[in-house]
């Protein structure tokens, strides 16, 4: 059982696989990494996240690395995927990469027609007829992220992940957990059983999720959760409150090295919440970046001992340990795509990293009128 977020040493971030510690998924039975980035998409995935991660580093925001990554995979037909609150968002969004000279497919581009917004199975189905590269989630509600990964034929990115209650900064709720604010994030997941749950006939819940008694119960769960958040509760607030509805006990944290801290702070929440907790680490196998084919001069930091990100191993710890829904904590630009793509428990997104904006992507697209005009709206170069 897979359980990083509690490891005292993340030794393998140095790539150092010999001194690990006593409750490390790398001491049993560990899989074979380099036999699951073996395809050539998958290894031109895992090369384009790493190769987007070390060029921009701390420099592009997330919504560059996104167009970034587009570009490095082949990709010019994006598909966003957005809940009704975020419309003005979605549009601006639709706009920079319209004028990066990628072909957009969202509702928005369904011109005369009433963007069907929180519909997030719709919303997949129609951009798999599309036939988009990638799929862009941008402000989903809680668990219809989930609906979307879930139908979405091409791989999906997480750009941002709303929060109304926190300027759609969710990693907000964890850094104050660490100080004067300690109390909201360790208490609001907890109403199990005393909140008022709205009747599934007052919701308005995606027609396609009716055929699969699976799929209605997150969009019921959901449409619940959105119902008696109402912009009350902040993103995690409203992800365990998803958990509780699904009736989840066994949650899998996937996590970036770099938010480490953040990853153990979430776990004592969702643990004081009640949840069980499994987690696995970007950086776990101690795998060297060489072994996919980065060179020295391409790592992060040359001349050291980098590891590559193991995304699919992290998912496969998971599922491993059962996880019934998965918690993405800042993984890079299509790290993130290969996780959701072998994860078989369903997947919600919390913090999208973004080195350039403390973590909330969002920034770009409020400043896209303004000091980021030039940077979003001209073609990026490197
Ligand atoms: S894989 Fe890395 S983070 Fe996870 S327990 Fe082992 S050393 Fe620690």
């Amino acid at each position: 059982m897979s359980q990083c977020s509690k490891c005292k040493t993340h030794i393998c971030r140095t790539g150092d696989t010999v001194h690990i510690p006593d409750n490390c998924p790398m001491q049993h039975d560990y899989p074979d990494t380099l036999n699951f980035y073996a395809s050539p998409d998958t290894l031109k995935m895992s090369r384009a996240a790493a190769l987007v991660e070390s060029t921009g580093y701390c420099r592009w925001t997330r919504v560059e690395e996104v167009m970034e990554f587009s570009r490095r995979i082949g990709v010019t037909r994006l598909g966003i995927g957005f809940c009704d609150g975020m419309l003005r968002g979605a549009k601006v969004l639709s706009n920079i990469l319209e004028a990066n000279g990628f072909e957009v497919f969202s509702d928005l581009s369904k011109e005369g027609e009433v963007p069907i917004g929180c519909d997030p199975v719709g919303q997949a189905i129609s951009l798999n007829k599309d036939r988009t590269g990638l799929n862009i989630v941008f402000g989903m509600c809680v668990g219809h992220d989930s609906l979307f990964i879930k139908h979405s034929e091409a791989p999906v990115t997480c750009l941002v992940a709303s929060d109304h209650l926190l300027g759609h900064n969710p990693v907000a709720a964890i850094y104050s957990a660490e100080d004067d604010l300690s109390e909201a994030p360790y208490r609001e997941g907890k109403t199990h059983g005393k909140s008022v749950m709205p009747a599934s006939d007052e919701l308005v819940i995606p027609q396609e999720s009716f055929r699969d008694p699976g799929i209605h119960k997150v969009a019921l769960a959901a449409a619940q959760v959105r119902e008696e958040s109402g912009g009350r509760l902040t993103r995690l607030g409203e992800t365990m409150k998803l958990a509780e509805r699904m009736k989840v006990k066994n949650i899998g944290l996937i996590f970036c090295v770099g938010l480490r801290h953040e990853a153990r702070t979430l776990t004592e929440i969702l643990e004081a919440n009640g949840y069980q907790v499994f987690s696995a680490a970007c950086k776990t196998g101690g795998v060297p970046k060489e072994d996919i084919g980065i060179l020295d001069s391409e790592k992060v930091h040359p001349g050291t001992r980098e590891p590559m990100c193991n995304p699919i191993v992290q998912a496969i710890l998971l599922n491993r340990s059962g996880t019934e829904l998965n918690i993405l904590l800042g993984q890079c630009v299509g790290h993130d795509s290969l996780s959701i793509k072998h994860l078989e428990g369903w997947v919600t997104c919390l913090v999208t990293k973004d080195r350039a904006l403390a973590h909330n992507p969002m920034g770009a697209i409020y400043g896209a009128k303004g000091y980021f005009h030039r940077a979003l709206y001209q073609n990026h170069k490197q």
